[in-house]
């Protein structure tokens, strides 16, 4: 019998987690189970995942921000259905595809005119293990400083620049030649600067984990050191990039000139992976500086049809659809409404964040009775707190978000750049009172205890089996 997608789709939906359970990552199931968020999609359409009831979540989370077009855009969608009817060849490899520079020019317009060259790749880790070699080749030099708590991939060049142990933990050594400065530092980067070995100054404008980036001059500072120095800037925009700041790229809120720009994630639309580093002319000749070095760098599917037509149709909904003026004004909405909330609730802490990526830290209550179930909650674990807040928000409210990053009281929003007031006003609802059921400690540790208890009691009856 030939293949029949839809038929085997329709015929197996809902053995998921059987499945990852039995063929992929036990332990993300196990996870999944115990917080409730096991849930079966079946369909997707803008801001909002459906179940089977045909029950529609919000997605606050965006597949971690690929999703800036929202999920199934249209005319993401008519665009991969047209390169397939096309029949183009792909990939020959041994020639220029027109896609793939049609790409190149439309991404080369939308940033500053000093950056004259892309390379096309798969993802945001190959990305910024690309501009990391690019940066080396240009400057001769191996030093590479980041920026404590950043997140840059999990690969080994940009793991080994990420600022987080528990990455790290089990999978060293790293690359030598790398250090971690704190946001704010300058003493500390001109000292390293001052050895004379650093090649670039990697970056994330907004830092997704944690959702963190300098109230200050601190970036103009640095980039003045750089400039001083020699050192090469690299803007990692894999998430904050393509309007999800409210600008189309991060680095724009402190009108920096970054020499590199990674970027991936919402650049197909979410429906392909792409990726793209995009330089200076300059330091791009400095890598492919010989004939023999045509193709020193390179990765076979980087330039694939289907990823570069999802980055055309992605950029031209960006456009068509203001969806870089939606980012701001929604985030502005957004950031106003979640801070209204702060003055009533002693539970948060601070609202921040540019355009849809917003953070909402929380901190110890002052009333006694609360601050016992604080102190206690994070004397079992640091970041369960967050958790108990996402976990209503999804149960209870069918809103989905995540952490902002491990042992932080912090949770992250990342929503499409689609969204309208309406969703604006449902979060906001359903955050308070979500909120609200937090203060009735031990409300939400019941519901975990509950999963987990479910969760055991599955596994026991599978062992038993
Ligand atoms: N850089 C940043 C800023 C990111 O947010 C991410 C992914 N979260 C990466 C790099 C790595 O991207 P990928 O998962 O596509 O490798």
């Amino acid at each position: 019998m030939s293949f029949d997608l839809k038929n085997l789709v329709t015929a197996r939906m809902g053995e998921n987690y059987e499945l990852h359970s039995r063929h992929l990552n036990p332990k993300l199931v196990e996870v999944l189970r115990i917080t409730g968020f096991d849930k079966v999609y079946v369909r997707a359409e803008g801001a909002y995942l459906y179940d089977a009831a045909g029950n529609a979540y919000l997605d606050f989370l965006s597949g971690y921000g690929v999703f800036n077009m929202g999920r199934n855009h249209p005319v993401i969608k008519k665009a991969i259905r047209d390169v397939l009817d096309l029949d183009l060849p792909n990939m020959v490899q041994l020639d220029c595809s027109l896609l793939s520079g049609l790409l190149a020019e439309a991404l080369l317009k939308i940033v500053p005119s000093h950056l004259g060259s892309i390379f096309f790749c798969n993802s945001g880790t190959e990305a910024v293990e690309g501009a990391i070699k690019f940066s080396r080749a240009a400057t001769g030099r191996a030093g590479i400083i980041s920026l404590k708590g950043c997140y840059h991939g999990l690969s080994y060049g940009s793991l080994s620049v990420t600022g987080s142990g528990n990455f790290q933990e089990g999978f060293g050594p790293f690359l030598a030649d790398v250090a971690r400065v704190r946001m704010g530092d300058l003493v500390a980067l001109e000292r390293l600067f001052k050895k004379g070995n650093v090649a670039a100054f990697l970056f994330e404008p907004i830092q997704g984990k944690g959702v963190n980036y300098p109230s200050d001059d601190f970036y103009q500072k640095a980039q003045a050191l750089c400039r001083a120095h020699g050192v090469l800037i690299i803007c990692d925009e894999v998430q904050c990039g393509l309007g999800r700041s409210g600008k189309v790229w991060g680095f724009e809120h402190w009108d920096l000139e970054p020499d590199i720009i990674t970027v991936a994630k919402s650049l197909s639309g979410g429906f392909v992976p792409c990726g793209a580093i995009i330089t200076r002319r300059s330091i791009y000749e400095k890598v492919f500086s010989r004939l023999d070095r045509a193709v020193v760098h390179s990765s076979t599917f980087g330039r694939n049809n289907l990823a570069m037509t999802c980055g055309l149709a992605s950029l031209s909904v960006l456009r068509d659809e203001n969806l870089v003026e939606n980012s701001a004004r929604m985030g502005r909405l957004l950031i106003e409404k979640l801070d209204a909330l702060r003055t009533k609730d002693s539970l948060i802490k601070a609202v921040r964040g540019k355009g849809l990526i917003i953070a909402i830290e929380f901190q110890e209550p002052p009333q006694i009775g609360l601050k016992l179930a604080w102190r206690l909650m994070h004397r079992i674990d640091h970041g369960l707190f967050a958790q108990l807040v996402i976990i209503p928000l999804l149960s209870r409210f069918r809103v989905l978000t995540q952490v902002a990053g491990h042992n932080m009281d912090v949770i992250k929003i990342l929503p499409p750049l689609t969204i309208s007031e309406k969703e604006v006003e449902y979060f906001v609802d359903a955050f308070d009172k979500a909120l609200a059921g937090c203060r009735r400690f031990p409300g939400p540790i019941l519901e975990l205890a509950r999963n987990t208890a479910l969760k055991n009691g599955k596994r026991a009856r599978r062992v038993g089996k």
